[in-house]
């Protein structure tokens, strides 16, 4: 196959494609086709893609079979495709409306990684895991340097440091690398999660795990958390404001398949914590765990609560970051096509699963049902 990957913005500096992976990508017998400069945000120059065997063109795109992006495209950039070629990548298919209904008014077929079945045989193609791993990993460094205190405990002549209080909201792949993360800086972890079965998770990484009474709660078949009632989240605040207000740093990564993140701490909860105190909102991007959070951004509470919400994480560790996106996308192109071909959904549950235009059609039914909530 001819395969591209599209040059992503800034801040973006994450990218679908480096040299390692082009090789392998190489030896499997694809031509890999890069515009000029395309390694530019990790200072990798277009000499070291060569050298990993690809052809520096500045109209791949217009030729190229497979089209990797490492976020979603913008919709003029599908206008320069071929209408038999296909998108794979982060397309944040609940949230770019636009783009879905262009990939399939444009009749292209994508690849959409959010939507990767949770099962064993996908873990190495799990793009929302690998980027999430290490999104919790840098959230705990950031708070680190952002708070005004130390994390570990220290005894010195000087005086005892107590140690930092940390604590997870929401303990999926990004809440237990934070958790271990925290734990490996010294600090005391608490952590929450509605989905009780990750209990015994957070206390094999040294963490204590805090129930609160919220009524039913649980998972859905795919493992996701499924998503609380407007009462239970304010009965889950009203009992999580004391925790809350303990911790110096809270870092907040509740997510809902395919909704709008839970509102996890409100004002309320905010002003209840101490002037300096962090807090790292990883779900700002998609309606923020946090009232005041904004993706990007840091923002001061007139508090002087720090409410981060960086956006996206993962691309501050952006070089560790594009290597498992680019491992993810390779073992994607070696399952989902055979001999240049896609495997047919009905054969296959993971093209089922991440095949979300195709015929003209979106083809997910959770992302048809938010495309109908909103006007084109
Ligand atoms: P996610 O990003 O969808 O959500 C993050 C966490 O937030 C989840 O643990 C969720 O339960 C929690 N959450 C949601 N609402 C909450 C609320 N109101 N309060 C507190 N916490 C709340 O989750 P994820 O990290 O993508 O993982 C989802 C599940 O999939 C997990 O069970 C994970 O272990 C599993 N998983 C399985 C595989 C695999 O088997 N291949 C791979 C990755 C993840």
């Amino acid at each position: 196959m001819n395969v591209t990957a599209l040059a992503t913005p800034a801040p973006e500096r994450r990218l679908a494609l480096v040299p390692a992976v082009v090789e392998r990508l190489v030896q499997a017998g694809h031509e890999v086709r890069l515009p000029r400069g395309y390694g530019e945000p990790l200072r990798l120059a277009d000499a070291e893609y060569e050298r990993a065997g690809a052809i520096v063109d500045d109209d791949a795109a217009s030729t190229a079979d497979l089209v990797l992006v490492m976020a979603p495209p913008a919709v003029e950039a599908l206008t320069s495709l071929r209408p038999e070629a296909i998108v794979a990548g982060f397309l944040d298919p609940f949230f770019q409306h636009d783009l879905v209904r262009a990939l399939a008014e444009r009749g292209l077929r994508s690849l959409c990684v959010e939507l990767m079945p949770r099962t064993t045989i996908a873990q190495k193609m799990d793009a929302l895991s690998s980027q999430a791993s290490l999104a919790g990993y840098a959230a705990v460094l950031l708070a680190a340097e952002r708070i005004d205190k130390a994390f570990p405990m220290m005894t010195t002549p000087a005086g005892t440091i107590a140690p930092a209080r940390v604590f997870v909201i929401g303990v999926g792949v990004a809440g237990l690398q934070a958790i271990a993360t925290a734990k490996r800086l010294g600090a005391r972890v608490d952590a929450y999660d509605t989905r009780p079965v990750v209990e015994e998770q957070v206390r094999s990484l040294g963490g204590r795990f805090v129930t609160f009474d919220v009524g039913e709660t649980g998972q859905t078949e795919g493992g996701y958390a499924r998503e609380l009632t407007a009462e239970q989240l304010e009965r889950q605040r009203e009992q999580m404001a004391k925790v809350v207000a303990g911790a110096d740093v809270v870092i907040t990564t509740a997510q809902v398949f395919g909704r709008r993140a839970p509102r996890l701490l409100g004002a309320r909860e905010i002003d209840g914590m101490r002037p300096g105190s962090v807090v790292v909102d990883l779900a700002a991007s998609s309606g923020g765990n946090v009232e005041g959070s904004v993706a990007g951004e840091e923002v001061v509470t007139t508090g002087g609560v720090r409410i981060i919400g960086s956006h996206p994480m993962p691309a501050k560790v952006a070089r560790d970051a594009s290597l498992m996106y680019a491992n993810n996308l390779f073992h994607l192109v070696t399952h989902a096509f055979d001999d240049g071909v896609l495997r047919g959904p009905d054969d296959d549950p993971i093209v089922d699963g991440v095949l979300l235009t195709a015929d003209g059609v979106v083809r997910s039914e959770a992302v048809r049902t938010a495309l109908e909530g909103s006007t084109p």
